[in-house]
């Protein structure tokens, strides 16, 4: 946890770096130069963690020890506590745990609030925890109060970087990075996920950054886009001979039209299969053809040794949160069907 091996040309204060933002050129997310951490790579996590926690009963880790798991990326209208239990409403029966997001141009209640929200609509909560906002107290009192909700576990990322014209002037924290904040939440007595972007440079640090993060106390780590299943078993695997045990969810993009395919595409540190993207928007119906290609996304993930789940990620529809919800659902009650 020391922090004066904060690099400081990263923008993101990070000691475990690099973020998932690396552009595909080795550029920063954030600033117009190289990523600091593509030549002088960081150190490797040295520190004791906290032992593991039992997973609660009935979730997603618990059921992903005897059958595929669905992770639902949860979309709502921010602070609208009705939409949220809407949408709670439409998800919950078909997923095996609810994942609150943290977008730097879309906040929401705080993490605690939501989480107990959530829980209150019939929902089980994963929620993100991101540095962007908060310093070390902050994601003390949040990972405190998020044990005390009883979530069944807390994504811990570094966060996206607020872009230019998203809240100018607003202070962006970065106290800690992912990596120490997950061993923070494993300290707090919480199940640990971690995410990774294998198709981000360095691509070939990436697998041993997942290893890495497992030291420090993950459980589970919730990848990110890439374009095909075999990337996703490559990493896997690399991963494995990195030495890390723990189980991995894979995502699956779930679009049914211009707007939701465009967001995914646009998103730094994602790769999603253009070809299919063109060919769903296409379709004579863009609804059922993107249903189709999340479902089938989904079964080729599952089928990789090591992938004990998919994330339902993206806005699913650009018409509206509910609209989404309901997307998602049918990919969600499709892929448990033939599970
Ligand atoms: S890409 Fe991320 S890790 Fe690299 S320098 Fe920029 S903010 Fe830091």
């Amino acid at each position: 946890m020391d922090d004066d091996r904060r690099r400081p040309d990263c923008p993101k204060r990070m000691v475990f770096g690099p973020c998932g933002g690396v552009r595909d050129d080795g550029r920063c997310e954030v600033a117009e130069h190289r990523c600091v951490f593509l030549d002088d790579p960081a150190p490797a996590w040295d520190a004791p963690a906290a032992p593991p926690v039992a997973p609660p009963p009935g979730s997603l880790l618990d059921r992903a020890r005897t059958g595929p798991v669905v992770l639902t990326d949860l979309t709502v209208a921010p602070f609208d506590p009705a939409s949220l239990r809407r949408v709670v409403g439409v998800l919950a029966p078909v997923s095996d745990g609810l994942l609150v997001g943290e977008h730097a141009n879309r906040p929401d209640f705080p993490p605690t609030l939501f989480a107990a929200e959530v829980r209150d609509a019939g929902g089980r909560p994963w929620t993100t925890l991101a540095c962007r906002d908060r310093n070390r107290v902050v994601l003390e009192q949040e990972l405190a109060g998020l044990a005390a909700v009883g979530v069944d576990g807390v994504l811990c990322v570094t966060g996206d970087a607020r872009g230019p014209g998203v809240r100018p002037g607003v202070t962006q924290v970065f106290d800690l990075d992912g990596t120490r904040l997950a061993a923070l939440a494993g300290a707090a007595g919480l199940p640990v996920a971690v995410p990774e972007s294998p198709a981000a440079p360095p691509v070939d640090r990436r697998p041993a950054r997942v290893a890495d993060k497992q030291r420090a106390g993950a459980q589970v780590c919730v990848l990110n886009h890439v374009r095909t299943p075999a990337e996703v078993a490559a990493f896997v695997a690399a991963a494995r001979s990195a030495g890390a045990t723990l189980p991995f969810v894979a995502a699956v993009a779930v679009y049914t039209d211009e707007r939701s395919a465009r967001v995914l595409q646009r998103f730094p540190g994602l790769h999603v299969d253009d070809a299919t993207v063109e060919e769903v928007l296409a379709a004579p119906d863009p609804r059922s053809a993107g249903i189709a290609a999340a479902v089938a996304e989904a079964r080729a993930l599952l089928g990789v040794p090591g992938v004990v789940g998919v994330n339902l990620s993206g806005l699913a529809s650009g018409g509206g949160e509910d609209d989404g919800a309901r997307v998602k659902a049918e990919v969600a009650a499709a892929i448990r069907e033939a599970a």
